[in-house]
């Protein structure tokens, strides 16, 4: 077959000319094939194989455009890159690749183009175009990667237990593809993931994470973490969540199963953000529940605390598998504190001064978490589920009629320490910290407003209370 159409921009015509110029053939190949193919949107990423050096291929390019833009050159990896028109175009001299027992990056030797198809993760991947005069725009595909793409087919051009252990990190590529395309993994490969498990220890944690946030980024994640799940890598990622996997019973109680659950949390919230680390929350919002589980006769299955201390473990999970330890960290250990709050202030009848605390603890990321816990509902029970929406519209509203009122998202106390202390002539002291909190718990209260005269008086009475007096 022929493809000559998926080659029009003009830059494809300019790698063929260099190419010639060099003596040596070249072809497009992986993602950009894959993609062309499935009719997937071009991602501005564009993998050139050489037949030669790929660095002399992207010099040469670099020579004859007009702009003569920068090739980075990566000597190391015998890989160079420069960008044309925001497409990132990478070459690399066709190679033979082997590998060592203990590390994932190959000895290299220079190859055909049949060796370099060959050292590729999946079929799909090898698939390439010629950018030779002699067959411009045909398809080069020696392990029927058209096919396996037609039938929806994640599959490793050579043995998998070899190409899986070689380089365990597309172990977690194969379920990403699957989750990203809605493919079936091959069984051999599936049988080989679950074989080659353990090898995943050599892969570093960005590596992983990189992965894992693809699979987050899709629509539906729970495909990938299912398989994730099942062949065995979850439990060695992130065990945390592998330990909610499980339905007790004691004298005729149960409670759900909060993996599968938290896999419909996450499915759930996707339509309605992209923002990557409230993907996450959803993901690690109950994997405090696992170590606070217990079971009392009076009030059955309980997990006291469960919030707080999922918040805690967040923080430890992004160091071990070194994710940034800023404030997305931090917005995602709150998200996790904070995950109930909602769900209870709807089953009950949402008050004003609920909803202020809840305002007043979340600040900024109240939206994020209203967001969280609306995609937390996963009641079967139509009425229920009904209940809670309702009354989770009743608490957006609330939200923003208690924000108009009494401006607690950012509190900024309406009367200062410092004022307190000009008041009553006080250095600084124990009641100062006493009065500004009773001044707060007013306003969050719904006693007073959040206003300075309000503030002033409410200080005043207070203050007469523990004996103070006014002297300005
Ligand atoms: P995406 O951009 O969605 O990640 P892609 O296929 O372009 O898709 P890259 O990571 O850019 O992915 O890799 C480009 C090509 O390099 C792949 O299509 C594949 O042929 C090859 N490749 C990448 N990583 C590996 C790997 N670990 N093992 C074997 N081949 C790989």
């Amino acid at each position: 077959m022929n493809y000559i159409k998926a080659l029009e921009n003009p830059i494809f015509k300019i790698i063929a000319q260099a190419s010639e110029q060099l003596g040596h053939e070249s072809y497009v190949i992986g993602g950009f094939v894959r993609d062309y193919l499935l009719q997937r949107d071009f991602k501005k990423d564009i993998d050139i194989v050489a037949i030669g050096s790929g660095i002399d291929l992207a010099l040469k390019v670099s020579e004859l455009l007009p702009h003569k833009p920068k090739v980075q050159v990566f000597k190391n990896y015998g890989t160079a890159m420069l960008r044309y028109k925001e497409i990132d175009i990478e070459f690399v001299g066709a190679r033979k690749e082997s590998y060592a027992e203990h590390s994932r990056n190959p000895i290299v030797e220079n190859g055909t183009l049949e060796d370099d198809q060959n050292r590729r993760d999946f079929t799909i991947n090898a698939l390439a175009f010629s950018l030779n005069e002699n067959n411009y725009g045909d398809l080069v595909d020696p392990f029927n990667g058209l096919t396996d793409l037609e039938n929806k087919i994640i599959k490793t051009p050579l043995n998998p237990d070899i190409t899986y252990s070689d380089d365990p990190l597309r172990m977690l590529r194969a379920i990403r593809f699957a989750t990203q395309l809605n493919f079936t993994i091959e069984t051999e490969s599936l049988n080989a993931i679950e074989k080659n498990k353990d090898r995943i220890k050599i892969i570093s944690g960005e590596r992983i994470v990189d992965e894992l946030n693809k699979i987050l980024s899709t629509d539906k994640p729970s495909i990938g973490f299912l398989h994730l799940y099942k062949t065995g890598l979850l439990d060695i990622i992130l065990p945390e969540l592998t330990a909610l996997n499980n339905v007790e019973e004691i004298e005729g109680h149960t409670h759900k199963n909060n993996f599968y659950h938290t896999l419909e949390v996450v499915d759930n919230i996707c339509p309605n953000t992209d923002d990557i680390w409230l993907r996450w929350a959803a993901l690690l919002h109950d994997i405090g529940k696992a170590p606070t589980k217990k079971f009392n006769k009076k009030q059955g299955w309980t997990f006291h605390g469960h919030e707080f201390l999922g918040g805690k473990m967040v923080k430890k999970i992004f160091e071990r598998l070194r994710m940034p330890l800023n404030n997305k960290m931090k917005f995602v250990a709150k998200m996790v504190m904070l995950s109930s709050r909602p769900i209870v202030l709807s089953e009950d009848t949402v008050t004003d001064s609920a909803v202020r605390r809840l305002v007043f603890d979340a600040g900024e990321d109240v939206e994020n978490l209203m967001t969280l816990c609306e995609a937390d509902i996963t009641t079967k029970n139509p009425t229920k589920f009904k209940k809670y929406h309702n009354n989770f519209d009743i608490v957006r509203k609330k939200i923003i009629e208690v924000e108009e009122r009494d401006h607690v998202r950012n509190f900024q106390p309406p009367i200062s320490g410092e004022e307190i202390m000009e008041i009553f002539n006080l250095k600084p002291s124990r009641e100062i910290g006493v009065l500004k909190e009773a001044v707060k718990e007013a306003i969050l209260e719904g006693e007073i407003p959040n206003e300075y005269q309000a503030a002033y008086e409410f200080v005043l009475a207070r203050a007469e209370k523990l004996g103070l007096k006014k002297v300005i």
